[in-house]
């Protein structure tokens, strides 16, 4: 688990680029931003909303 926090980073940098990225943690669905109402290169948080695996620019608010 010690590299979750690059893979997250990873995951985020895609995300942000609006690159479809599908759940680590699922594998059932691609994550979302958390509002979807703004632009991925703008948006800090995105989920799964089959498992709720979510990803945050802060790592502190990673769920597992
Ligand atoms: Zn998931």
């Amino acid at each position: 688990m010690e590299n979750l926090s690059n893979q997250s980073d990873s995951i985020l940098v895609k995300l942000t680029r609006g690159e479809t990225v599908v759940c680590p943690r699922c594998g059932k669905s691609v994550i979302l931003p958390a509002n979807p109402n703004i632009e991925p290169s703008k948006c800090h948080g995105f989920y799964c909303p089959k498992c709720n695996f979510m990803v945050n620019w802060d790592p502190m608010v990673i769920v597992e």
